[in-house]
């Protein structure tokens, strides 16, 4: 790295052609960075930190400010959720993102959190077929068009576009898509992997057709030369302190994935064979190498103005998913996900210089142990899926009010009454709501049924400060459902592994900042998300995006005297 002094700034401003923004510190910032790390709850974090090489997380936590006691402030940790919040520094009942899936009252049917027919996806070769996709939330999704168009808030990087004339160029990317949509904002380029193709893709929101380094990149198939290679182990395998947690009944094979070390990648049409990948420090790495043909193709770091560019590693997640958090492969995933790390830094380094260029490193949600790991643990644990509710529910129903199906749709984590229905038994929908609830409320593994009432009236306690946070009128249901702590609450199938729930597993992520003139700190205090974005924009000297709830993290500042210019 190179040293960081006033007479370099001097020097690089005097520079003909350089770019000539400073911030009010003095700083010559050319790119922020913002980094994502998909399901990393914080002590996956620091788990594995003394394994850590040089460059890559351990850059940030030596140089930077370490937020070490961050927690989301909603209740529904989910993907959407936490990057929404991260975009806009806003809670869910501001910028709408409420889960990743909700009922469409007008529509009638459940929607997928950005899908936009109006926007559909440009197709990268000939013939594109839908294969069978594992990703829970994208079966519900109803056509192949995204947007940012359901997202309320307005996001750092539609501000920074308002703030400089449109002259930053803004680019969000990630294997999911709504893990690029929601940080490109309205305004920036969003491109996502296809879980059919392994190719880099956007919609007809962002382009008319492919920029032609993302053609030249999806023609060189590279996610697609994996077939039938695997995913071996970093280092040697007695030095995982989870050696002994490769081989648990309850991981999940993807179709010849494997449950051990080797995982084998399926050939060339295996149907999860993207899946594996993504699910494998391979989806990763061909991220950043998408990434680093982006910051080149594009200039990142060259133009008149600040540039950003999110990155959002979705290969964490999927292993807690798999596999668990406390799984060999959750270890393996973060060392290698660390190496891949060190390399796109050192890029950044040669191509913008890390004394240009402004990080930010989080996480959209952490992760629960799975429930079965609990138990031998001792600890009360199980299963909900929805059938388990339903059934309750209308178990409650017909013993309560003689009348079944009062309700039009459970999808975790809200409950949405049918009101026609209700009104055409004569019953009174609030009893109705108040009635299910305290029933639910009482069922194994159910810690809390909350109506909306409950949440205009209740005390004001930190769940339901997380439940309110979630609340939007339009898009929540009429009771929120909190499965008990280690209790998952999903469908059964693949996925073993789950978030979602309001407990500290779920909303503990790693928050830190690394940059120039951000001093290398640790800090205990509770902070949020949230405060990220306006963060992120006093850095910058803007104001914070419209809506944002967070606050500025003063430890980012220097107390230093200023640079003399
Ligand atoms: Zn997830």
């Amino acid at each position: 790295m190179k040293p960081f002094t006033i007479s370099f700034i001097l020097s690089v401003c005097l520079m003909a052609g350089a770019p000539a923004y400073a911030d009010q510190e003095g700083r010559d910032l050319r790119l922020v960075l913002q980094l994502t790390v998909d399901g990393l709850r914080a002590d996956l974090l620091s788990r594995s930190s003394g394994k850590f090489a040089q460059g890559g997380f351990r850059y940030l936590m030596d140089n930077g400010a370490v937020f070490a006691n961050a927690h989301y402030q909603h209740a529904n940790t989910e993907t959407i959720v936490g990057h929404a919040t991260l975009a806009t520094g806003a809670h869910p009942s501001v910028h709408g993102m409420t889960g990743n899936v909700w009922y469409d009252a007008e529509a009638g049917e459940l929607a997928y959190n950005i899908e936009d027919p109006n926007s559909p996806i440009l197709p990268v070769r000939e013939q594109q077929q839908s294969g069978d996709q594992v990703d829970p939330s994208q079966l519900l999704a109803r056509t192949q068009g995204r947007s940012p168009a359901t997202l309320l808030a307005e996001t750092f990087a539609d501000k920074l576009l308002a703030y400089s004339a449109g002259r930053s160029k803004v680019f969000a990317i990630s294997a999911k898509d709504r893990s690029a949509v929601a940080l490109a904002g309205r305004g920036g380029k969003a491109f996502w992997m296809s879980m059919d193709s392994g190719d880099f893709v956007t919609s007809g929101w962002y382009y008319a057709a492919y920029p032609a380094w993302v053609a030249e990149w999806n023609v060189q198939r590279k996610a697609k030369t994996h077939a039938g290679s695997q995913w071996n182990l970093l280092n040697d395998r007695d030095s995982y302190l989870l050696a002994g947690q490769d081989d648990r009944p309850y991981e999940t094979d993807l179709r010849g994935f494997g449950r051990t070390f080797p995982h084998r990648f399926g050939d060339g049409d295996n149907k999860l064979l993207f899946t594996q990948i993504i699910a494998s420090p391979i989806g990763d790495a061909l991220l950043a190498d998408f990434a680093q043909s982006l910051v080149l193709s594009e200039k990142l770091g060259q133009g008149p103005a600040v540039d950003f560019l999110s990155v959002s590693f979705s290969g964490v997640d999927a292993v807690n998913h798999f596999f668990g958090p406390a799984s060999l492969e959750n270890e393996d995933m973060v060392l290698q996900l660390d190496r891949t790390l060190a390399r796109l830094l050192a890029f950044v380094d040669q191509e913008v210089g890390l004394e240009h260029t402004l990080i930010v490193l989080s996480a959209d949600h952490g992760i629960a142990e799975l429930p079965e790991y609990m138990a031998e643990r001792g600890l009360d644990s199980g299963r909900l899926t929805p059938d388990v509710i339903q059934e309750a529910v209308e178990r409650i129903s017909q013993e309560k009010f003689g009348f079944s199906d009062l309700t039009k749709f459970y999808y975790r984590p809200y409950l949405y009454l049918d009101r026609e229905r209700i009104q055409a038994a004569g019953l009174d929908p609030d009893e109705v709501r108040e009635t299910l609830a305290a029933g639910l409320t009482l069922e194994p593994g159910i810690h809390l049924a909350a109506t909306r009432q409950m949440l205009e009236s209740w005390p004001d306690r930190k769940l339901f400060e997380q439940i309110r946070n979630n609340y939007h009128p339009v898009r929540s249901g009429d009771i929120y459902i909190v499965q008990d702590p280690y209790w998952f609450n999903f469908g059964k199938g693949p996925v073993v592994g789950m978030h979602g729930s309001p407990w500290n597993y779920d909303t503990h992520v790693p928050v830190i900042f690394a940059g120039p003139g951000i001093p290398a700190t640790r800090v205990q205090r509770r902070v949020q998300p949230a405060d990220v974005a306006p963060t992120l924009a006093a850095i910058l000297g803007m104001s914070p995006p419209a809506s944002a709830q967070g606050n500025v993290l003063k430890e980012v500042f220097t107390s230093g005297p200023r640079p003399n210019p």
